[in-house]
């Protein structure tokens, strides 16, 4: 368990007994965290690897990290592959989804544009959405960030595979989560989330002929950005490790 260390993010790959230099930025904020020479520290590369570390000198000039041990690939991740696909949303909801999904253990979050909703964000905007999701994995200790794909149709998303796939639907026609008869230990969830303008009928209808679980989130209509958090909740607490 390293999440309650200082986290700093390192290109490439390091090994143990090695010097790691941190980048400008991290060398930044490890001053600004008034971190003494000797600290125990946590690097992570975004993608999986991750190390424990202890901080060998601080200056103005830059930062360097003694590599102790890598910790086991994915440390901090769930064994849940979760992929929430979300309709388009404003760009300042969107940010916040990228954040909280990512603490919740998203592993891949993929908007998408449907009849209700049209997504065109601008490159700045979509690579700014992925900044915030390797911020928010670094905070929570974790050693992968979730990717954050450009947006597609709504129907590239029922045709992504995955052993179980679940739309959540506002009009009352979904079940329970609970009543989706998949074992304690699915591998991989998509989970997908309409945006402000929620699915129409012809989406609905798509989505059951795809093979997609109708699911409810009980009797009130939630915004996108509750919605999208609850059901990464709720799969992490039914297949992944949220709950202990
Ligand atoms: N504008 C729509 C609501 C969209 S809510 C309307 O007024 O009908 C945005 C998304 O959150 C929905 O598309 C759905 O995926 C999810 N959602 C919100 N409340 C829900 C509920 N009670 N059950 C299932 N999904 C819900």
């Amino acid at each position: 368990m390293t999440a309650h260390l200082p986290r700093f993010l390192i290109t490439g790959t390091a090994a143990a007994g090695e010097p790691v230099a941190l980048g400008a930025g991290e060398a930044k904020h490890a001053r600004v965290r008034r971190l003494g020479v000797g600290a125990p520290v946590a690097l992570f590369d975004g993608a999986g690897r991750s190390y424990l570390g202890r901080l060998e000198s601080l200056s103005r000039e830059g930062a360097v990290v003694r590599v102790v041990e890598e910790l086991p690939e994915r440390d901090g991740e769930s064994a849940l592959e979760l992929v929430l696909a979300i309709g388009a949303l404003k760009a300042d909801r969107f940010e916040w989804i990228a954040e909280k999904a990512t603490e919740l253990g998203v592993s891949r979050i993929q908007p998408f544009s449907s009849a209700h909703t049209l997504a065109q964000p601008s490159h700045n905007r979509q690579e700014r959405w992925r900044q915030i999701a390797l911020a928010a994995a670094k905070q929570s200790g974790r050693s992968a960030a979730p990717a954050i794909d450009s947006p597609i149709a709504f129907d590239a998303v029922l045709r992504m595979p995955a052993a179980v796939r679940l739309l959540f639907a506002e009009d009352g026609s979904g079940a329970r989560l609970d009543a989706v008869a998949a074992g304690a230990a699915a591998a991989t969830v998509l989970a997908i989330v309409g945006g402000e303008g929620g699915f129409s009928a012809d989406e609905l209808a798509a989505a059951r002929a795809a093979g997609c679980h109708l699911i409810s989130l009980g009797p009130r209509i939630l915004r996108a950005e509750t919605a999208a958090l609850t059901v990464v909740a709720l799969c992490q607490a039914r297949w992944g490790d949220l709950g202990g």
